[in-house]
Parts: structure tokens; sequence; C-alpha cells
């Protein structure tokens, strides 16, 4: 018999899209995963954030869209954008960017790994060979929305826009990149900056890493400009562990890293309060794909693994065991399985549907 845990409530929000698509065979496999391990698990959906909603209520989210999701204690996001209807500044920024300014999700957290059976565009790779973890600061940076442009339509017309750094919001990203690369085998951390260019904010950003370096010393640490760096990602990525990064450069980064790794299809990432003042976000690295949307052939593992990620979250919960963790675990491996024994999607290379990989991974867990 257990101990009783608190119930983890979670905010299921599938969004546009192939969102629709991953949502359910993610929830299938956090079901199963749930009856394995005995996990308290408490769904409740939310059907706006898409923008059917923003056509027939002028915005993206009911007023009182906070209240609803503060109690929460995660959100299960598939994705959101619909561009043939709603213009993509407005879904975004009326969605998920709020999720993420309002709820100090400071942390975006993006794994990329190389596995078995997903074709790897660099030369002479195998599964094994790539796996970081891309630390991207979420909330400040270049992505501030401080500035203007003057003087419109007239000779004279220039446009500003500032970057923000807080001495806050540097040193808590970058405290938690440390203890995130204490944590890991190699404890290894590369910093992404671009102080030999831009000369205030940049060397201010170095600075502030190497304070953080000081209270890890037993994490190996070194600096990379970021042209340099997105080299390296292609030429030699089995190099890095953690890479820590401001908002931009973040961004930048976690496309290149997964793409790295072959399919866009199987990138998760978590957006994190790690203090769980808010609820925290899970999400697929990927939009809403309306190229392919509706016709059921989406990859459906980034939105899998999206959820694993979460439950490793939940059991960092002060009074959870062990169960969280080996959730998570068994996840990634029936992951692992899947991906290389099949089936696999069309992105894969194969003919399968989204719910032929969703069960295929819910039964490799059982
Ligand atoms: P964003 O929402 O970040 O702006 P985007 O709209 O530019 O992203 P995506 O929706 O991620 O782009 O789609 C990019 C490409 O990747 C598309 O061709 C899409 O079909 C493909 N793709 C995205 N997700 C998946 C998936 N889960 N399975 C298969 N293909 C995918
Ligand atoms: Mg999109």
């Amino acid at each position: 018999s257990y101990p009783t845990q608190p119930v983890a409530r979670i905010a299921v929000i599938a969004g546009d899209g192939i969102g629709r698509e991953v949502m359910p065979e993610g929830l299938r496999v956090l079901e199963a995963a749930a009856r394995r391990w005995a996990l308290p698990l408490e769904f409740h959906a939310f059907d706006w954030a898409h923008c059917d909603y923003y056509l027939a209520h002028g915005q993206m989210m009911p007023s009182d869209w906070k209240a609803q999701l503060a109690g929460m204690d995660a959100i299960y996001f598939g994705a959101v954008g619909w561009p043939a209807t709603v213009p993509d500044h407005v879904s975004l920024w009326g969605s998920l960017l709020k999720f993420r300014r309002e709820f100090d999700q400071y942390i975006n957290l993006r794994p990329a790994r190389l596995f078995d059976g997903v074709p790897c565009p660099l030369a002479g790779r195998k599964a094994g060979d790539i796996d970081m973890l891309i630390v991207r600061e979420n909330t400040e940076g270049e992505y501030s929305s401080v500035g203007g442009v003057m003087f419109e339509g007239t000779e004279r017309e220039f446009v500003v826009q500032e970057s923000v750094f807080t001495r806050t919001g540097s040193e808590r990203l970058l405290n938690f990149a440390f203890a995130l690369a204490r944590s890991r085998p190699r404890k290894t951390l590369t910093l992404a900056t671009k102080s030999n260019g831009i000369s205030i904010s940049m060397p201010w950003w170095d600075a502030r890493c190497a304070e953080a370096a000081a209270r890890y010393p037993d994490v190996a640490w070194d600096k990379q400009h970021i042209d340099i760096l997105c080299a390296r990602f292609v030429l030699q990525p089995e190099r890095f562990d953690v890479v820590a990064a401001t908002n931009l450069f973040g961004d930048i980064l976690s496309d290149l890293g997964p793409a790295c790794c072959g399919t866009i299809g199987i990138a998760p990432s978590a957006n994190l309060n790690p203090e769980r003042r808010w609820p925290s976000l899970f999400e697929p690295v990927h939009g809403s794909a309306p190229d392919i949307a509706g016709r059921g052939i989406a990859n459906p593992i980034a939105m899998i693994w999206s959820g694993a990620l979460m439950l490793d979250f939940l059991g960092g919960r002060s009074s959870c065991d062990a169960r969280w963790r080996a959730a998570h675990d068994g996840i990634v491996r029936a992951i692992e399985t899947v991906l290389r024994d099949g089936p696999r999607t069309p992105d894969l290379g194969g003919k399968a549907r989204t719910t032929d990989l969703g069960s295929a991974v819910a039964a490799a867990l059982a």
C-alpha cells in the first residue's frame, strides 16, 4: 500500500490544429502511468485558448482565466495558432505568452536527445551521442516589449526595442541551470552569450554567470558566443550537457538542438515556475502544424514526453515519493522502445497514425 498523496490537479488545454490530435495520446499514456504507479492525477479540461474560441468571443480566453487556472498544479498544453483565421501574434500573445508571464514560468526547459530509430540529419551520430538540456530564460531579455516607432512615415522614422535583463531574473535562471548541471553525470554548463558584440548587457550577463558559477564549484562551465555556439551544435553536438541562454538565444538554440536530433515531432518542453507559486506548463516544442492537421498523422511523442516531464516536476512536491520519477523514467523508456521498434508516423518515415503511436507507448508501459 502507498502513503496518501496530495492529488495533482492538471489543467488540460488541447488548443488548435494537431494539438487536438496529440493531446488524447498524451492523456492515454498519462492515465496508463497513473494506473501503473498509483499516481493521484486529476484532469480538468478547458475548452478555450484556441482560435475558434477567439472567433466566437473576440478573445482567446475568458476574462477570469487566471482564477480558473491558478489552483492547478500544472497545465498540459497542446498547441495554439491557426493563422488562416487569427494572426499568430494575436493567438500567441492572447494565451501561451500570458501563461508564461503571468504565472512567472521563467524557466523554459527543452531536452534534445538522439534516439535509436530516428534519422539524424548529422552524419555519423548514433543514439546517446546527443543528450543536452537547453535552459532558456522565459520572461524578459530581448522579448521585453519595451520600445516603439518614432516619426512614422517620415524620413526620420526609426524603431527601438530594448532588451531588459534584471539581476533577479538572470540570477534565478543561472542558479537553476547550474543546479541542473550539478544533478547530471557530466556536470557541465555552457553559457550562450554575445559579449564581443553586444557591449553592455552581455558582459553583464557573463558576470552574473561567473557569480553563479562560484556557487557551484563542482560544475565545469564555459561561455560561447551565439554564432560559434550554433555552429558547434551542428558540428560537435556531443560536447553539450546543460546550455543556459537568454530568451532570444534560447529560442534559437532550442529549435536548433531538437532539429539536430531528427524530427520536431518528438521534442518536449517545460515552462517552469520552480517555486510552485503558480502552475507550470508542459507542451510540445512544435506548433499546431496546420499543414498536416485533421489527418491523424501527427507524431504524438513530443506531447507524451512533455507529460513525462510534468510527472517528474509534480513529483518534486515536498511530500512526494520516488514513484513520480519512476513514472517519468518508465514513459521515456517506452518512448525509446517505440521509436526503435515502431510503429512510425510519416515524419519518422512510416505510415502509422497518431493513435497507433499513442497506443504503442501505452502498451510498452504496461
Ligand atoms: P510555431 O507554433 O512554433 O510557430 P510553426 O507553426 O512555425 O511553429 P509547426 O506547427 O511546429 O510550425 O510546424 C512546422 C513543421 O513541422 C510543419 O511542416 C509540421 O507539419 C511539422 N510538424 C510539427 N509538429 C509535428 C508533429 N507532431 N508530427 C509531425 N510533423 C510535425
Ligand atoms: Mg504555428
